[in-house]
């Protein structure tokens, strides 16, 4: 078998990108790139430090920012072969940490060392995203595509297209669709609550699958009258209403409220088990200026949800992203009664843990009120962490009791 260096182009590093490697990461910047030989976009390649040494096999691509994504520690000679055992791996991790759900992430990209790939199961569909040059090539997807058939016997595969990911990417426009099957919808479930999948529509790949476990976890302490904000499609709401004598959700998307109802609909049975009315309100509206005016008008609530979309894109974004956090929390924390449970999350790579647990501190301080931590919790395990790569960890959820 020739050396993969031979076989593939090679690229050299400075030193600040080997050492990043050697940290575990697997990014190198454009910026650590110190001489490569011509590497066509998407191509694999071998990375070598100053001395020419190999460092492992990476995915090029010749636009991004992150110009290399590692993918082994060693030559790579069969690339469909990797790629199906890489898919075999990531299915079998599910199989093992997945319970009470049949839509999960079942591939999510560097954390399954996959960089650029990310699959959604919901029920007998699957939605895939794909967000690199390399990942997009043909003999790619197609490799990609039957190990997944093979695998799983979905009814369907549906691409769920981002154009913005392929400009950057520098790849041809391309638009949502079904790679193969028919069906473009259907109804899964997670910890026994059901919703409508529709797979051409909807934020993200349809769900908020990251937030699986945290709904669980949310309806423990769920009680009395809950307030849901940034509701979407009523994946929290929906868990908390068994639990709950009154669930006002509120989101600013009509679409995804339509959806919220119909999700109400399907859960009749259980929602009916807590709500005194046995409905849901759902209430179309901007969250800032309805936790102003419930705040001023002097709502209360046993339990506050506050789900809002990652309020930093960006490093520089992450003041004003604090800020924001930490005004929605203070009006939560000023609502909720002695003894009130209040769920919190931040979606934001940018703002970490300890950032968001200050934050929270300081709102509480403000609002005059004692909080005690019932949990700090992350995202649910299907979107799996790797300990050295920072950006794998996105998500947190606090879940906290008021104590006076
Ligand atoms: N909690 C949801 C996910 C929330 S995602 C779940 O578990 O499924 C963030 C939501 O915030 C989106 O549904 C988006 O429509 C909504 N949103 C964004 N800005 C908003 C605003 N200013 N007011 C109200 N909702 C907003």
């Amino acid at each position: 078998m020739p050396p993969a260096k031979s076989s593939f182009p090679s690229i050299t590093i400075s030193p600040r990108g080997v050492s990043r490697l050697k940290g575990g990461h697997v990014w190198v910047y454009r910026s650590d790139i110190v001489s490569t030989d011509p590497a066509p976009p998407g191509s694999l390649v071998t990375v070598c430090d100053p001395r020419g040494k190999a460092l492992g096999t990476a995915l090029y691509s010749s636009s991004s920012q992150i110009a290399v994504r590692m993918i082994s520690h060693d030559p790579v000679a069969d690339f469909p072969a990797l790629l199906r055992r890489r898919i075999a791996e990531a299915i079998s991790y599910r199989e093992q940490v997945v319970h009470d759900t049949n839509a999960y992430r079942l591939i999510f990209s560097e954390a399954d060392f996959l960089p650029g790939l990310i699959i959604d199961r919901y029920n007998d569909i699957l939605s895939v995203q794909i967000l690199t040059q390399a990942m997009d090539a043909a003999p790619v997807r197609d490799t990609v595509i039957s190990a997944l058939s093979q695998r799983l016997n979905p009814a369907s595969i549906v691409e769920r297209v981002e154009p913005r990911v392929r400009q950057l990417e520098e790849l041809p426009p391309r638009r949502s669709g079904l790679l193969q099957g028919e069906k473009t919808s259907t109804i899964f479930t997670m910890n026994g609550v059901q919703f409508h999948f529709d797979a051409l529509e909807g934020q993200k790949t349809g769900a908020f699958l990251d937030q699986r476990e945290n709904y669980a976890a949310a309806a423990q302490y769920a009680y009395g009258e809950a307030l849901d904000v940034f509701c979407y499609q009523g994946g929290f709401a929906l868990h908390l209403a068994p639990q709950c004598s009154q669930v006002t959700a509120v989101d600013s998307s009509r679409p995804a409220l339509e959806i919220a109802d119909r999700n109400a609909a399907l859960n009749r049975s259980l929602i009916e088990r807590g709500l005194k009315k046995n409905e849901i309100e759902w209430i179309e509206a901007n969250a800032f200026d309805l936790l102003k005016d419930y705040a001023a008008a002097g709502n209360q609530y046993d339990t506050v949800v506050l789900d809002p979309p990652a309020f930093a894109k960006t490093k520089h974004d992450l003041h004003s992203a604090v800020r924001g956090y930490k005004e929605i929390n203070l009006r939560a924390l000023k609502m909720l009664r002695p003894g009130g449970t209040l769920v919190t999350c931040s979606c934001s790579y940018h703002v970490s843990q300890a950032d968001f647990l200050e934050m929270l501190g300081t709102a509480a301080l403000d609002a005059h009120r004692t909080l005690r931590l019932i949990g700090v919790r992350g995202q649910a395990k299907d979107h799996p962490i790797l300990l050295n790569v920072p950006e794998t960890a996105y998500l947190k959820c606090v879940i906290a009791i008021v104590m006076h």
